[in-house]
């Protein structure tokens, strides 16, 4: 069984790398696909370019095993839909493998409103990471999936490749993007929130410095 993982990842942080390392163990994942999106659908271009986003992911993933940087997204044209990234993984490991789809609870939340969601769960698992503030019950189709496709027991993924949901618990890191940016664009360190290598590549290259919303170069 293996996994993906994709995100913005506007720069990757331990809200992302904890949590799905949690899920691979618990799991038994042999493997995590983690995808940075090249141009996301659902939020505006992000202020760092796709290469370094990519570069990010790569620092951060280095000696863990089981993380694989798997970059498809990164130069195709158009948006990063998670339907189509899917589609690929599953032609590529054939139809008995199960695939999950990791993806955090916020994201869940508006799940139906990603391209061809019904899609989606016919193709992977989803395994929802649950976090901090993501209590609120859910609403409409993704409570009925959840209510359909629900399950308790990560056994559960293993004698179907997909079409499950398992929400998961797992170590609450209140951590975003948003706050990484935040602290670098006001001249504080965000030191202990993301890999040490990943700040040390956001210094080196200005990234995340001033906010001018436009994508740096590479
Ligand atoms: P931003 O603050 O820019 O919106 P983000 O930190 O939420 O970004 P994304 O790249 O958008 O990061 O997230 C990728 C995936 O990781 C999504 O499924 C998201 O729900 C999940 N995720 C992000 N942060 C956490 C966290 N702290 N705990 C659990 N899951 C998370």
């Amino acid at each position: 069984m293996i996994g993906i993982l994709g995100g913005t990842f506007d720069p990757i942080h331990y809200g992302h790398l904890r949590p799905a390392l949690e899920v691979v163990q618990a799991l038994g994942l042999e493997r995590l696909h983690i995808v940075p999106c090249g141009i996301p659908p659902h939020r505006s271009a992000p202020p760092v370019s796709a290469d370094h986003r990519l570069r990010m992911v790569e620092i951060a993933c280095a000696g863990e095993p089981v993380f694989f940087v798997d970059g498809r997204e990164i130069g195709r044209d158009g948006p990063s839909f998670t339907v189509d990234t899917l589609r690929e993984l599953r032609a590529e490991v054939g139809d008995a493998e199960p695939i999950c789809l990791l993806i955090g609870m916020d994201a869940f939340r508006a799940i139906n409103t990603w391209s061809r969601w019904e899609e989606i769960s016919r193709l992977a698992h989803v395994v929802v990471m649950a976090r901090a503030g993501s209590g609120a019950p859910l609403e409409g189709p993704v409570a009925e999936l959840l209510v359909q496709a629900g399950v308790d027991n990560p056994d559960a993924l293993h004698a179907v490749p997909s079409g499950r949901v398992l929400v998961f618990p797992v170590t609450r890191l209140d951590i975003s993007a948003t706050q990484v940016r935040e602290e670098l664009a006001q001249g504080r360190t965000p030191r202990y929130l993301l890999p040490d290598g990943v700040l040390e590549y956001i210094h080196g290259h200005g990234l995340y410095a001033q906010m001018s919303g436009k994508p740096t170069s590479t």
